[in-house]
C-alpha cells in the first residue's frame, strides 16, 4: 500500500461495491460518479495559512492526527492528506438543472444518502490504511469535529474538506464559496490523514484560491448568483453565508423532508446550469 494507484483502488472498490453508495431509488442508481483522488503534504505551509485565516480552533493535519493517536503523534512532514471528491451523476445534475427554488429529488437524496456513504467511505479508507500498517484518521469523523464562529468567515468547522481539497490540488474556491474542480462544482469531498509516503499531486493553480472562477479570473459570468433563489451570492460581496444558511434551514430542508422523506440540508441550486457545473470553465484550467 505505497502507491497512489493502490489508494485509488481502495476508494474505487468501495465506491463500486458498497450498498450505501445509492440514491435509494427503485432504479438502483449510485449516489455518486467515480471518485477522484489527490494528495497533499501534511507540512504544506498552506495548512498553517488557512489556520491563521479561519481561526486557532482549525486543525492542521498534524493536530488532527495527534487527537486520533495521542500516544503516537507524527510530525507534519511524515503525513499526507488524501483528499477525494465524489461527483454528482449526470442524471442528478440534469434533474437539478430543471429546478429554480427547491432541490430536485436526486439532489436531496445524494445530500442525505450520499453523504451517509461518504461518511462510511472516510472510515473505510482510514481503517483499510490502518490495517495495512499506516494508522490513519478521517478528521471529519473525530468526536471533536465541530463548528465554531470564525472572526473572518462566520460559522466554520475545525476541519475543512474543501480547504484540504484546495491544498491537495483538487480545485479552487469560487464566487459562491463552493469549489470548482476538474469534475466541476457539483461534487462533495472527504479526506483522510495518514503517515504514508505518497507522492503529492501538483497544484495546477499554485496558491491562487480563486483561479478557476470566471468572476475572479476575468470579471465575467456571475451565473451562480442568478441561480440562487435567496440572493445569497453577489458579485460585489460574494457568498452571504447567513442568507444561504437561513434559506436552507427554513425552506429547502423542510421541503426535502416533507416531499422526499430525506433529512440533511440540501439546496445546491447554484451548483448546476452554470459554466463550472461539471468542468473548469474554458480557458482557466
Ligand atoms: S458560475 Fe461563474 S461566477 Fe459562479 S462560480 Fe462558476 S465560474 Fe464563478
Ligand atoms: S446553496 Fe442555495 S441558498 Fe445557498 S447560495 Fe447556493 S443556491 Fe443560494
Amino acid at each position: 500500500m505505497d502507491s497512489v494507484e493502490q489508494v485509488e483502488r481502495l476508494i474505487h472498490d468501495f465506491w463500486a461495491s458498497a450498498p450505501s453508495n445509492s440514491l435509494q431509488l427503485e432504479t438502483g442508481e449510485k449516489a455518486w460518479d467515480k471518485p477522484q483522488v489527490a494528495i497533499a503534504r501534511g507540512d504544506d505551509p498552506l495548512f498553517e495559512h488557512i489556520k491563521d485565516l479561519i481561526g486557532p480552533f482549525h486543525w492542521t493535519p498534524e493536530e488532527a492526527y495527534a487527537l486520533a493517536f495521542p500516544e503516537h503523534p507524527a510530525p507534519a512532514r511524515d503525513l499526507r492528506v488524501i483528499s477525494y471528491l465524489l461527483p454528482q451523476t449526470q442524471a442528478t445534475r440534469a434533474e437539478q438543472r430543471l429546478e429554480q427554488k427547491m432541490p430536485a429529488e436526486r439532489w436531496a437524496r445524494s445530500r442525505f444518502h450520499g453523504e451517509e456513504f461518504n461518511c462510511e467511505l472516510r472510515l473505510h479508507l482510514a481503517e483499510a490504511l490502518s490495517s495495512a500498517g499506516y494508522p490513519s484518521v478521517a478528521p471529519e469523523r473525530l468526536p471533536g469535529f465541530a463548528y465554531q464562529q470564525s472572526e473572518r468567515f462566520g460559522l466554520a468547522s475545525n476541519w475543512s474538506e474543501r480547504h484540504a481539497a484546495f491544498i491537495a490540488g483538487q480545485g479552487t474556491f469560487s464566487l459562491s464559496d463552493a469549489m470548482i474542480t476538474r469534475w466541476g462544482k457539483a461534487v462533495r469531498f472527504g479526506s483522510v490523514v495518514s503517515p504514508i509516503n505518497l507522492p503529492v499531486t501538483e497544484r495546477a493553480y499554485g496558491d491562487n484560491f480563486q483561479a478557476w472562477c470566471l468572476w475572479y479570473a476575468k470579471g465575467t459570468c456571475g451565473a451562480c448568483a442568478k441561480r440562487c433563489p435567496a440572493d445569497a451570492i453577489s458579485t460585489s460581496d460574494g457568498h452571504d453565508k447567513q442568507a444561504c444558511f437561513s434559506y436552507i434551514r427554513e425552506t429547502t430542508a423542510p421541503y426535502a423532508t416533507k416531499t422526499y422523506g430525506t433529512g440533511a440540508t440540501p439546496c445546491g441550486l447554484c451548483q448546476v446550469k452554470i459554466p463550472c457545473e461539471s468542468q473548469v470553465p474554458e480557458g482557466l484550467g
